[in-house]
């Protein structure tokens, strides 16, 4: 077998862990790191959905039994109107491809805990604390600059490290994020809110206020509660709830019983940003992979998503071509600028459907979205479903039988 060479990963979110698997799977050397620390790691987020493209990567990644106890089936997606009237009906199972896995919700804790286990299990080298300030590409190797001074020597550096990633801000191309305008409010309720089973239960009412929910698992449910508002607001602490169910005044359904039913002290606020696109997703033997190359707005839920499915396209183009490393990372990014630009598409298309806040208007624009919402619907989400080409020797990441390497 041809030498692998080192890789080095900043970032240790969903898509530098998917990777790093990805990678140990092929026999590749990897360091990761992550300027976060301990537990810190595992519990940043509320809930993701990890639809039918990204669940089959997972699971051929070996991930399948580990999350089975911790996730939720997606059977279907549904948008109801703040009068808890059905707008759109989305059958998502039904529209997966055939041989892949179902579309999950989970706890992102639960996902980033079991990519860190797996990762430390096959013998990845995982470094928490450690934060990336820059690179150094020297041309028969690169540098990856480290907070306390050091540096570490690889042969190829994933720029991991999201949506503000400091790899990317050294590449062309690079610009700001863009505020989309929405915060968002999101938490984890200690009841299932009456958010049916296997069901991504989205709702939308007037002056832009909508949001999800769904299971994730001991009838908990995750949910998130956006509307407009100027960027960097803050709350008083020990108000947020009463504000989100100030913002659902009003509201029929689920809504009202979960937001009620969250701790106050779990109920977190974000700004959402994204990223103008990029032509540059790296050069030499630097490139970027998830939300530090393509960070777009959370309609759709695809985001992490995509990060997975760059992971694993990018580890088989590695494992192609060990002995050309640079000509491997072109490779990738030429595969996956395609697919990602169209499900950016998608994202904007949704995102920028028409709105109707004229309480008289309503109902007729929730009956017009109902019939107009089916049209392309079902091409739309086949082809987001669909997983990306995996290699039939695509190795499951063994366990090394190592004691974990991460240093905490
Ligand atoms: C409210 C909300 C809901 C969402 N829902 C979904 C969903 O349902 N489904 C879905 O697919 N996507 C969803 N997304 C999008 C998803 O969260 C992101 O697209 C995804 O997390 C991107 O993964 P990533 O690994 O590229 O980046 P990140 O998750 O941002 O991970 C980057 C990692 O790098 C670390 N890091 C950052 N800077 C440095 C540095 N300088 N040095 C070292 N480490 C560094 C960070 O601590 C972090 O661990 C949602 C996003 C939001 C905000």
């Amino acid at each position: 077998m041809t030498e692998r060479p080192t890789v080095l990963v900043a970032g240790a979110g969903v898509g530098g862990l998917t990777a790093a698997l990805a990678l140990r799977g092929y026999g590749f050397p990897v360091r990761l790191y992550e300027r976060r620390t301990g537990r810190g790691i595992e519990t940043g987020g509320t809930g993701l959905n990890i639809w039918s493209n990204a669940a089959t990567v997972l699971a051929r990644l070996g991930l399948g039994p580990r999350l089975e106890a911790s996730t939720t089936r997606i059977e279907r997606g549904q948008i109801m109107s703040e009068r808890n009237v059905p707008m759109v009906r989305i059958p998502v199972q039904s529209y997966t491809a055939p041989g892949s896995s179902p579309g999950v919700t989970l706890a992102r804790g639960e996902l980033v805990r079991a990519l860190l286990e797996a990762c430390e299990a096959a013998g990845a080298d995982i470094v928490l604390g450690r934060t990336a300030t820059g690179h150094r590409d020297e041309g028969d190797r690169v540098r990856l600059l480290l907070d306390d001074g050091t540096e570490a020597e690889g042969d190829v550096l994933l720029g991991a490290d999201g949506i503000r990633s400091r790899i990317a801000a050294r590449l062309p191309d690079e610009t700001e994020p863009v505020y989309t305008g929405v915060t968002t409010y999101r938490g984890v309720s200690d009841t299932g809110g009456g958010v049916p089973a296997e069901t991504v239960h989205f709702f939308q009412g007037p002056r832009g206020v909508n949001g999800g929910a769904w299971h994730v698992g001991q009838d908990r449910v995750a949910w998130t509660v956006g509307h407009f508002a100027p960027a960097g607001g803050r709350d008083e602490p020990g108000t947020l709830r009463e504000r989100v169910l100030g913002l659902i005044e009003g509201f029929e359904g689920p809504p009202r019983a979960f937001v009620a039913g969250t701790p106050e002290e779990s109920i977190i606020r974000t700004d959402l940003y994204y990223r103008l696109w990029r032509e540059t997703w790296g050069e030499g033997r630097v490139t970027l992979l998830g939300d530090a190359a393509h960070a777009m707005p959370t309609v759709l839920g695809q985001g992490a998503c995509q990060a997975i499915e760059d992971a694993v396209v990018l580890a088989g183009e590695l494992a192609a071509a060990p002995a050309d490393p640079v000509s491997a990372l072109r490779s990738y990014e030429r595969l996956r600028k395609e697919r990602v630009r169209w499900v950016r598409e998608c994202v904007f298309k949704v995102g920028g459907a028409p709105r109707v806040d004229n309480p008289l208007l309503r109902p007729l624009f929730v009956r017009l979205t109902r019939v107009l919402a089916r049209r392309g619907q079902e091409e739309m989400w086949r082809a987001l479903q669909r997983p990306p080409r995996l290699p039939d020797s695509l190795p499951v990441p063994s366990d090394r039988g190592r004691p974990p390497s991460t240093h905490r």
